[in-house]
C-alpha cells in the first residue's frame, strides 16, 4: 500500500508545526557533539513543590474515600477554596457552587473551551504571539482564529479598535493573556475596562487565561480580569497551581467567571473526562489555604534570575526590559538576525537554548524567549557563554 491505513483527521492535518519540534532537533544535534546544553527553552519550573503540599497529599491518598471517581466540576471543598483564594487575593466575590470549576491544568480547560461555545467557521479572537493552545483549541473546535497582534509600540496589548466591524459581530470568544507568555507584559485596569466593552458591544466571551497572576516582581500584583465592572457577565478566567506552586506535574487548576460559560465548559468535560483526582484536589487546597510564604520565596528566587539575566544579556548586547511579572524575557534580536537564526546561533555558538519569538506567531519575529527555569548557577554559566558569542 502506497498509502498509510490510518488516515489522520482534518483537525490534525491542519495542525501548525509543534512549536519545540524543529528546536529539539537541533539540541539533539548538537549534544550529540558532546556539548553540556543550557536550555532555557520550555517554561517548566525547576523547583520542587512545598513540603506542606506534599504532605497534604500523602495523607490524601491513605484514605480510600479518594480512591473513587471525583465529581465532575470538583469537591466542593476545592470549589470554596478557591473562591476563598479569589476573594482574599482579588476582592472578588464567585459562586463556589456555579462560578467555579476544576480543571485537569488550565491547559486542559483552555483547549475545551471553544468547544463549548464555538460552531464551525464561528470566529475566536487570538492574540499573537500567544501560547499556541488559543489557536489550536479553536481549529479542533472547527472556529477560525482572527489574529490579534501584540506589538512592543501598543505594550504587547491587542488594538481592539483596529478589529474590523464584520470581524467583532461574528466573532464568539476572545483570548487574552496578562501577564503575558511569551512577552511578560501586563494588562492595566483600563485595558480590562475596554475589553469588557467591546465585548458587550460584539457579544464576545472573554476567556483570561490568569497562569501568571501571582508571579510578578517589586511588590506589583496584578489584577484579575474578573476585578473589572462587568468582566463576570462577559467572561471567565483561568488559572493554574503550576506555576505559583511549582505543581505542573500535578495536573490541577480552576476556571472562574461567569456560570453560564462555566457550566458551558463543565457539559464539554463530564463528557470527557472525569474529574481531578481528589487526593490532587486536597494538595490544591492545602496550597491556595496554607501559608503563602512558598509563594514570596518562589518570587524572590526568580526576581534574583531576572535581575541577573537582565544585568548579563544587556553587558552581552542585547535589548531587553525586565519583566514585572511571569518568569520570561521578550529579549529583542539583534539587528542582521532573524528569531531563527539568532537561535540558532546562541545554540551552535552558545549551547543555549532559546524560543524563536515567532514560533509564537509572525508578530512575535525579531525576539526570542529566555524562560529563568534554571538555577543561579546555570543562568551565569548561560549568559557568560552568550557574552562570548560575536553578535
Ligand atoms: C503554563 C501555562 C498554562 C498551563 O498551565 P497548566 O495549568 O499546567 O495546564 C496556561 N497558559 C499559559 C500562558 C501558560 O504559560
Amino acid at each position: 500500500m502506497d498509502q498509510s491505513f490510518v488516515v489522520r483527521a482534518q483537525r490534525l492535518r491542519r495542525l501548525p508545526p509543534y512549536l519545540f519540534k524543529a528546536i529539539d532537533e537541533k539540541k539533539a544535534a548538537v549534544k550529540a557533539r558532546g556539548v553540556d546544553i543550557i536550555d532555557l527553552g520550555v517554561g517548566d519550573p525547576d523547583l520542587p513543590t512545598p513540603p506542606h503540599i506534599l504532605e497534604a497529599m500523602k495523607k490524601a491518598l491513605d484514605d480510600p474515600s479518594n480512591h473513587r471517581y471525583p465529581s465532575y466540576s470538583g469537591m466542593l471543598e476545592f470549589r470554596e477554596a478557591v473562591a476563598q483564594w479569589y476573594h482574599e487575593r482579588f476582592g472578588v466575590s464567585v459562586a463556589p457552587e456555579r462560578e467555579v470549576i476544576s480543571l485537569i491544568g488550565s491547559k486542559e480547560g483552555i483547549a475545551h473551551f471553544p468547544l463549548a461555545l464555538v460552531d464551525t467557521g464561528d470566529r475566536v479572537l487570538v492574540p499573537s504571539p500567544a501560547y499556541p493552545v488559543y489557536h489550536i483549541a479553536t481549529l479542533f473546535a472547527g472556529g477560525e482564529s482572527y489574529v490579534m497582534p501584540l506589538e512592543e509600540r501598543r505594550g504587547f496589548l491587542p488594538d481592539l479598535d483596529s478589529i474590523p466591524e464584520e470581524v467583532a459581530v461574528s466573532s464568539k470568544v476572545m483570548f487574552i493573556n496578562y501577564p503575558n507568555n511569551p512577552t511578560s507584559a501586563v494588562a492595566s485596569r483600563e485595558f480590562f475596562e475596554r475589553v469588557v466593552e467591546f465585548a458587550m458591544r460584539y457579544k464576545i466571551v472573554v476567556c483570561h487565561d490568569a497562569a501568571y497572576t501571582e508571579l510578578a516582581f517589586d511588590g506589583y500584583r496584578p489584577l484579575s480580569f474578573l476585578q473589572v465592572d462587568g468582566a463576570k457577565e462577559v467572561g471567565v478566567e483561568f488559572h493554574s497551581l503550576s506555576k505559583t506552586y511549582n505543581m505542573t506535574g500535578w495536573r490541577i487548576g480552576f476556571a472562574v467567571g461567569n456560570p453560564d460559560a462555566i457550566s458551558a465548559l463543565g457539559d464539554i468535560k463530564s463528557n470527557i473526562d472525569s474529574g481531578v483526582f481528589q487526593a490532587v484536589q486536597w494538595a490544591a487546597i492545602e496550597a491556595l489555604r496554607g501559608d503563602q510564604g512558598c509563594v514570596e520565596e518562589m518570587i524572590r528566587v526568580y526576581q534574583e534570575r531576572r535581575d541577573l539575566m537582565v544585568q548579563g544579556l544587556r553587558e552581552a548586547g542585547f535589548e531587553v526590559t525586565p519583566p514585572k511579572a511571569t518568569f520570561y524575557l521578550w529579549v529583542k534580536v539583534p539587528e542582521g538576525y532573524t528569531s531563527a537564526g539568532m537561535t540558532e546561533h546562541l545554540l551552535e555558538k552558545a549551547g543555549v537554548v532559546v524560543t524563536p519569538g515567532n514560533g509564537f506567531g509572525e508578530p512575535g519575529e525579531g525576539f526570542f524567549r529566555i524562560a529563568l527555569t534554571q538555577d543561579k548557577a546555570r543562568l551565569e554559566e548561560a549568559v557568560n557563554r552568550m557574552k562570548q558569542v560575536v553578535l
